[in-house]
């Protein structure tokens, strides 16, 4: 460690000679134009680095190590499980204990009437699961034509070929040839931005949901398949729902019977203050998404809940269609699933859920009291220990920035300087919050002191 510790110049040249970043500017890293620092540690919510730095990590490194760096129990449990069993396939019906007793453990903690987990090794995967299996759903009803999946602009759902396409952000679609058919696009529910003057959040919740049954009408009912959003919108900007969208947008789903798939990658395992978004938002989904929280990333493992309505017909189907050609090498591979266990028993040993509900709600508070008269910013917004301040030129108008401005990635780095990271999102101008589940309220006050001291000192700057 020490020999690595003392070579962070090396490390560096290395890293610029041969390692491709991702969401990186390719030319200015390898030309050293942009930071590169080599992280070796980290503690509770505290990451460090090769130079010694410690940074407080106010987004739990992408909205994934719920349970605070450095717990070493999770570290024994891979530890134990790789010296057990390093890996098997799951295959042709063969299982390995951590994954089993995951499963279970899951499915209990689901919202009602989910029954199976298949897993894989990112949000991306899960994605394209969900999506392979809705068309496979489709094709054992006999209903080839029914394909279509509907998904909304400002939705993260990955950055594969389809959940790329799923993905409803420019900067994922430009130079990529993306979105591909059959993937479409319906409003994106921020109240702040997209309702109309006078417009309260149920008529606004409405709207949206009026605008997506005119599109299933306008392409066909009998062509979508599926519906996919995340409880709270996460890199679109950390959006909220506004009131009764939910519910609206599950009517439409069930008058034309379009799945619904609820994208848990962020939200479930109680980032929300529940344990999973559709529990809070009471959406009643066909499938789930999971990744991040379930091993606070401590190994790679994502999963789709299979719900009862699809299950039932995938189990039916299968004399007809023959085994799910469906498979990831690593699927269900039993340390990731070692570390998941072993990661929400601090989830549910410490409550977690609890607290993100509790200081969660703390943060909230206090993130709306200091920044309510702020000339910078529009709205501060969130759900339990997932938040975010929008910043806007001009208050009384809510009039937008110049992008070239880039006044939210100058906020986050004015963070960075005070010695924290929360992240500036990548459609406009926003900074995101989202610390480990087991923050205290002692450092919700500190997030938000140097939250602060960033904003102002970025308003002097522009002023
Ligand atoms: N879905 C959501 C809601 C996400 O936030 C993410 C990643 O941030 C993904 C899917 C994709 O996950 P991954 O980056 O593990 O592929």
């Amino acid at each position: 460690m020490n020999v690595i510790k003392n070579n962070t110049a090396e490390l560096q040249k290395m890293d610029r000679a041969h390692f491709m970043h991702p969401s990186t500017n390719m030319r200015q890293h390898a030309d050293g134009e942009t930071p590169n620092r080599i992280i070796n540690g980290g503690k509770g919510i505290y990451i460090h680095d090769t130079e010694g730095k410690e940074t407080l990590d106010a987004f739990a490194g992408l909205y994934c190590v719920n349970v605070g760096y450095g717990r070493t129990e999770i570290a024994d449990a891979i530890y134990a499980q790789a010296k057990e069993l390093a890996y098997y396939h799951t295959y042709v019906g063969h299982g390995n204990e951590p994954i089993i007793r995951l499963s279970e453990r899951i499915v209990k903690s689901a919202p009602e009437g989910m029954q199976r987990v298949y897993y894989g090794m990112s949000g991306s995967d899960a994605n394209e699961t969900n999506i392979k299996l809705i068309w496979y759903y489709n094709n054992i009803l006999g209903r080839p034509e029914k394909k279509k999946i509907i998904s909304r602009w400002r939705g993260y759902h990955g950055s594969g070929i389809m959940t790329g396409s799923l993905t409803g952000l420019a900067t994922f679609h430009n130079a990529f040839d993306l979105p591909r058919a059959p993937i479409l696009h319906t409003t994106c529910p921020h109240f702040y931005w997209n309702a109309e003057a006078g417009e309260t959040e149920e008529q606004f919740a409405k709207r949206c949901a009026d605008d997506l049954e005119k599109m299933i009408l306008r392409e066909g009912p009998e062509t979508i398949a599926a519906f996919i959003g995340e409880p709270v919108m996460g890199t679109g900007g950390i959006i909220t729902p506004p009131k009764g969208y939910w519910e609206a947008i599950q009517a439409v789903l069930n008058k034309y019977d379009v799945l619904l798939v609820a994208d848990e990658v962020v939200t479930a395992f109680g980032r929300t203050g529940s344990y999973f978004g559709s529990q809070h938002y009471g959406i009643k989904p066909d499938l789930i998404t999971i990744a991040k929280g379930v091993t606070s990333g401590y190994l790679p493992l994502s999963g789709v809940i299979v719900g009862e309505r699809v299950w039932k017909v995938l189990e039916q189907g299968s004399d007809k269609m023959g085994p799910l050609g469906h498979g990831w090498t690593y699927s269900a591979h039993p340390v990731c699933a070692a570390a998941a266990n072993a990661n929400l028993d601090i989830v549910d040993g410490e409550d977690l859920t609890g607290n993100s509900a509790k200081t969660g709600g703390y943060f909230q508070n206090l993130l709306r009291e200091t920044f309510a008269d702020h000339p910078l910013v529009g709205e501060a917004r969130g759900v339990g220990l997932m938040a975010a301040l929008e910043f806007v030129a001009d208050k009384d108008k809510k009039e937008r920035f110049d992008p070239n401005l880039k006044v939210g990635a100058k906020v986050s780095a004015a963070c960075l300087e005070r010695g924290m990271i929360a992240r500036a999102m990548p459609h406009g101008d926003i900074l995101g919050f989202a610390p480990a589940l087991c923050i205290t309220t002692a450092e919700i006050d500190k997030v938000v002191d140097i939250a602060k001291q960033a904003v102002d000192a970025v308003t002097d700057e522009l002023a």
